[in-house]
């Protein structure tokens, strides 16, 4: 989840192993996205319960240390109605976002406000003028729609469609591959090529989520198809267009040949499938139908001699629907996606239309979020660090941001003494390891070097062209990047965002400052519990670096697997006990963990808490004892409260890559130093004999 991530409340949340410590339900985070229908509405405060809480009296911490732990917060916490689950990185998603909308409105009323933050103030400010917006109707889009009309021919056609190509998907970091553009580019440094920046090419230009929402034959998608064509003609009609319901399905049809051209979800996350480095002349053998040079040109991307083609089949299949179909009907499609992508600046009308279909039809959201809830994310969008260092500022006080970095280095040390004990890993594959981890950059709450907004023009009054120049100034600062060497501090995720990422191809880890507050990370507290809390998350995330998809790239960040197929074989076979660790788990009488599924995240919990509590008996000392590492591993359960609907809870086990918190918590059976510090004894729930628990790294 990062600045690019535009629609993404419409996509499906899976989360892959690249984004991880978080919970799955980031839609909740700070940065849902600007045109699209924000996550579900306005979380209540949890309607404070009659403390009963008997739960501690009773329950030994080895029966159930989950419930055992966060008892107190049990009993008093309710989800809110519109949710389907409540728990920390929920709660503090509302927070922050409370606090950064006060911190925006301060700024509006300081008149001594200027530069960055006076432009933060203003884009707010101006996206929260509903009445003038409805003032001036469909006024701002006569500009863009005139220059799609004026279109004449393909070449001119090719033209457009370059020109509309933003810097808008992440395949690798924030696992976004949605664009309603005919494609979408991300700059990193190459795959094979860690010294310099290319420009990675992907598949777009559909309206809804994925290629299953056009091809899959059952009745739900088939009922979505039908309301998204009159979605299409509804939008169409409120901007003006006659004979808004033919053009509307041809509009659809042409979505359905782009979507039969498109890569599915599971092909689009093989990044060996995305190996594909083409030149100029590759685009004219391998995808005509549409001239590419005249492409990238109108792109701004005429200078580059080679891209990184992620979806090749969409490349050639796009391309060739370019040539085949009717100039009208790309016309009629240029049109509703710039309308559709602009609604969150256009008149009620427009904005209630593309929820109807978005927020209620696609994502069964009841209720539209408030206005402020939507301004904040378009502001977080279009100026994520602008933003974010207004809420540094206030929030993340410099020797928080020391404090971390020393524990951070201490549980890479900690990491670093585990890889050397390893007995399954050859010597060969460890030095690599013991490379990639003297090598990795951990960034802590926010960037070395902020971005500047300087070259961003934000009227007040103009909030339809806001937006457009903030996509605008976006992709033109993206694209600067391919001039200039690759920075493995450069940050993928703004500082305000309650979440960490992982960044394969900079051998990088962002920790944003949003996520560095209580219960993850409190000052006030015993060290012992904020080593439990996040420093097991900080953990988590370094060993995915080094695990079996941590394996696809080396130190500088090269596609190139180092393990050897032995190194392999045993890291499975060292796995299947914790396989089965979690297939006993069930949550419901017909519903199991599923071991397997959940194996990546299972393991980077287990290495991540074994981790950071090496990391807090050395940086203690002598003074650990019975005490602190109780305050350890309670911190870690706090850090994973949670209380989820069984229908969310249900779906989450098919689905989610991360086992529900409950089961997270139970890692700690893992770990002798728990047994000890809770005397947990042979016949409890959770006990584990020694041979029974499973160490990996
Ligand atoms: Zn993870």
């Amino acid at each position: 989840m990062n600045n690019n991530t535009r629609h993404r409340t419409a996509i499906a949340l899976a989360v892959q192993w690249a984004l991880c410590a978080a919970l799955t339900p980031l839609a909740a985070g700070a940065q849902t996205a600007e045109k699209a229908p924000a996550a579900p509405a306005q979380a209540a405060q949890p309607a404070p319960q009659p403390a009963s809480q008997p739960a501690q009296a009773t329950l030994r911490p080895g029966d159930d240390f989950f419930a055992w732990a966060n008892g107190d917060w049990l009993a008093k916490t309710e989800i809110p109605a519109d949710r389907g689950s409540w728990g920390a990185m929920a709660s503090l998603a509302e927070e922050t976002n409370q606090r950064i909308v006060k911190l925006i409105e301060d700024t509006a009323g300081d008149k001594a406000a200027a530069g960055d933050a006076r432009k933060v103030a203003d884009y707010y400010t101006t996206y929260m003028d509903e009445a003038a917006i409805e003032q001036k109707g469909t006024a701002p889009l006569k500009a863009g729609l005139a220059k799609i009309a004026a279109i004449r021919d393909k070449a001119a056609l090719t033209r457009a469609l370059g020109a509309g190509i933003r810097a808008d998907v992440d395949p690798l970091n924030a696992t976004n591959f949605f664009t309603e553009n005919l494609f979408g580019v991300w700059v990193s440094p190459g795959l094979h090529d860690p010294a310099h920046n290319r420009p990675y090419l992907l598949q777009g230009g559909l309206g809804m989520p994925d290629r299953a929402y056009y091809l899959e034959n059952n009745e739900r998608m088939a009922g979505l198809r039908t309301q998204y064509q009159q979605h299409i003609a509804a939008m169409l009609k409120l901007a003006g267009f006659p004979d808004a319901d033919k053009r509307a399905a041809k509009v659809f049809a042409l979505e359905v040949d782009i979507a039969n051209a498109h890569a599915t979800r599971e092909a689009s996350a093989d990044v060996q499938k995305a190996d594909n480095t083409w030149t100029l002349k590759d685009f004219k053998q391998k995808a005509p139908g549409m001239d590419w040079a005249a492409f990238f040109k109108a792109a701004h991307l005429g200078d580059q001699d080679r891209f990184i083609v992620w979806h090749p089949g969409a490349a050639t299949g796009e391309a060739a629907l370019v040539g085949k179909i009717d100039l009208a009907t790309w016309k009629d499609w240029l049109a509703f996606h710039h309308i559709n992508q602009m609604a969150g600046v256009l008149p009620k009308a427009f904005v209630e239309q593309r929820f109807a279909f978005f927020g209620k039809a696609l994502t069964g959201t009841p209720q539209q979020s408030a206005r402020w809830k939507r301004a904040l994310s378009a502001t977080n969008e279009a100026m994520d660090e602008a933003v974010g260092k207004l809420y540094v500022d206030k929030y993340f006080p410099a020797e928080n941001k020391a404090r971390l970095q020393k524990m951070v280095a201490n549980i890479v040390d900690a990491f670093g003494r585990r890889i050397d004990k390893l007995d399954w890993m050859a010597p060969a594959t460890r030095a690599q390891a013991r490379e990639k981890l003297r090598t990795l950059y951990v960034g802590v709450g926010y960037p070395d070097k902020w971005k500047s907004y300087t070259a961003l023009k934000v009227v007040p009054g103009d909030a339809f062209g806001n937006a457009l120049r903030a996509d605008e100034f976006h992709t033109a600062q993206e694209f600067a990047r391919l001039h200039a060497k690759p920075d493995r501090t450069d940050w993928a995720m703004p500082p305000q965002l309650v979440n960490a990422v992982n960044l394969p191809l900079q051998n990088a880890l962002n920790f944003p400052a949003a996520i560095l507050q209580p219960p993850f990370f409190d000052p006030k507290a015993p060290e012992a519990a904020n080593y439990g809390a996040i420093g097991a998350i900080i953990g988590h995330e370094i060993s995915h670096s080094f695990d079996d998809q941590g394996a696809l790239f080396d130190a500088q960040g090269r596609l190139r697997d180092w393990w050897t197929k032995a190194d392999a074989e045993h890291f499975k076979a060292a796995t299947a006990k914790l396989v089965a660790q979690y297939n006993s788990y069930k949550p419901f009488n017909d519903l199991a963990v599923n071991g397997q599924l959940t194996l990546s995240e299972n393991l980077a919990d287990l290495a991540g808490l074994a981790a950071a509590y090496d990391a807090y008996r050395a940086a203690t000392g002598a003074g650990a004892n019975q005490e602190s590492d109780r305050q350890f591993f309670t911190g870690y359960a706090h850090s994973w409260r949670d209380k989820t609907r069984e229908a969310t809870a249900r779906r989450r086990i098919l689905t989610d890559g991360h086992s529900l918190p409950e089961y997270r918590t139970d890692t700690v059976r893992n770990l002798d130093a728990w047994y000890k510090a809770f005397d947990v004894q042979p016949g409890q729930a959770l006990y584990l004999a020694p041979e029974d628990r499973v160490r990996v790294w």
